[in-house]
């Protein structure tokens, strides 16, 4: 028998080579996903993103499924629910728990991304999702673990990577929910840094990342600054923007169920949901009674206009935005500091307001609601378009008239708009349908998901397999 030496030496120097990259991989110090500079970040995220090409439609599948798995660990989903909490100063744990939970579970994957086929005479076309490459994705405070579960779902089922941009107020629990989620997609065979970050999030690496070449996509959710940053990045890019949702309430309304809808929707997570119901805009006629409801369902109501401009000036910053050390937190805190000691079955504080006050045209996120009285339903519909400034988000309408919940939905063109149900009924809570919480109304993707994430591209076969 001969044998080629040269070619048992190629073969021998090959299975050394491959140990020695197993060894330094296995001993390498993995940051799962942490970088010290925005560039090393993007890089990484570049090189994953390359690897993550070879992956089939079943292991990119599976990586997803271990997104939701991590995270739906009781004690990850608790760690991470109460860090955001503690951290941000905001919200309220029961309901963080509720919402990354939902974010893990309803979070569209892959089955998003269905192909579209052309067939004739001339053959075959296919036309499919595919991916962008690396996104930066922005997160906001207010939702700052949601953000990026249900963005690394949608982006890695789209087949990207991405660099997540959170809020230097919300650095710890979204480095430590990077981190996690990365050393399950390491278990589970993925390629390294499909997920990164930096280890200081600021807005000057923010701005590093909307910058780096190697970011083909940016997706922003946040408020008005950031968004338009990201519109004028010259790349293409997803807004997410601010709301200021309405909720009107008619005559024909079963009165009761409005009342407890629009104080659930309003309290959840302490009104942190950009969805969240912002004023309510109610026909006289059925005022009082919905106000009564309302404090059935856990409402103070603050009657007293000195009481009322004191809370103004405790929660309105000097330049007409709310303050950030009450964005988020509980009726029961923010009374205290008016004097007022409540229980913590006071979840809302009500008040009648006339339509130009501040708390009816300004986006508070805290569970303050003002209540304007209209002579009727057309009124109210004009009031809620003003109100919610064109920001196409979300609106509320609590009616039996058909023709006047369609006139609303119509004219307000908010990306949700819910029927006789609570706010969050529109991502999925208590309403069909899947969630998110990158609701892209100005850039028009509505209620993002995978697909959004994606690239169309057309494949063409010339002359063949067509079968009719
Ligand atoms: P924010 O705009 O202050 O911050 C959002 C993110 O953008 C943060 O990561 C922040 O660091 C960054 N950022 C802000 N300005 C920047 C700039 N000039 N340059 C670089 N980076 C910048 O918002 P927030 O207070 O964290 O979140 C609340 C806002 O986000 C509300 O207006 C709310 O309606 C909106 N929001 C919208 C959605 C949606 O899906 N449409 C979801 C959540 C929150």
């Amino acid at each position: 028998m001969n044998i080629d030496v040269n070619m048992v030496e190629a073969l021998v120097k090959k299975v050394i080579n491959s140990v020695n990259e197993n060894a330094s991989s296995l001993n390498e110090d993995y940051s799962y996903g942490i970088f010290e500079n925005m560039d090393d970040a993007a890089e990484a995220a570049a090189v994953a993103q390359r690897k993550y090409l070879g992956c089939s439609m079943s292991e990119r599948a599976k990586y997803v499924q271990v997104i939701r798995d991590v995270v739906l660990k009781k004690e990850n989903l608790e760690l991470i629910s109460q860090m955001a909490v503690e951290e941000t100063g905001m919200g309220k744990y029961e309901h963080k728990l509720v919402k990354n939970s939902l974010a893990a579970t309803k979070s569209p994957g892959i089955e998003d991304l269905t192909t579209e086929a052309m067939t004739g005479d001339d053959g075959l076309t296919i036309v499919e999702y595919s991916p962008f490459g690396v996104i930066g994705a922005i997160a906001p405070t207010t939702n700052p673990t949601e953000t990026i579960i249900c963005n690394s779902i949608g982006m890695l089922a789209a087949g990207n990577s991405v660099i997540f941009s959170p809020h230097p107020r919300a650095k710890n629990v979204s480095l430590t929910l990077i981190k996690m989620i990365n050393k399950g997609l390491e278990e589970a065979g993925a390629p390294r840094n499909l997920i990164v970050t930096v280890k200081e999030p600021s807005i000057e690496n923010t701005n590093k990342m909307m910058e780096n070449p190697k970011v083909r996509m940016l997706v922003a959710t946040g408020g008005p600054a950031i968004v338009k940053t990201v519109l004028s990045s010259g790349k293409k890019a997803i807004g997410a923007g601010a709301g200021n949702p309405p909720v009107v309430v008619d005559e024909t309304a079963d009165i009761e169920k409005a009342a407890s809808d629009i104080i659930a929707g309003c309290s959840f997570d302490n009104n942190l949901p950009c969805i969240a119901e912002k004023e309510v805009i109610a026909v006289d006629s059925i005022a009082d009674y919905l106000i009564f409801n309302m404090k059935k369902s856990g409402a103070y109501e603050v009657k007293d206009s000195a009481l009322i401009r004191q809370l103004e000036g405790l929660v309105i910053n000097e330049n007409g935005g709310p303050k950030t050390s009450f964005v988020g937190k509980s009726a029961q805190y923010i009374l205290s500091y008016v004097g007022i000691q409540v229980g913590p079955e006071i979840k809302v504080i009500i008040m009648e307001t006339p339509r130009e006050h501040p708390f009816v045209q300004t986006e508070l996120m805290m569970p303050i609601l003002p209540v304007v009285r209209v002579n009727d339903v057309d009124e109210a519909i004009e009031l809620a378009i003003q109100a919610e400034h064109g920001n196409r988000h979300t609106a509320m309408m609590h009616s039996r008239n058909v023709d006047k919940l369609t006139k609303m939905a119509k004219l307000i063109q908010t990306t949700i708009f819910v029927k006789n149900g609570p706010s969050y009924a529109g991502i999925g809570v208590g309403g069909e349908g899947y969630t998110t919480f990158t609701i892209a109304g100005p850039t028009g993707e509505g209620l993002t998901s995978a697909k959004s994430f994606a690239r169309k591209r057309r494949c063409v076969l010339v002359g063949g397999l067509d079968v009719r």
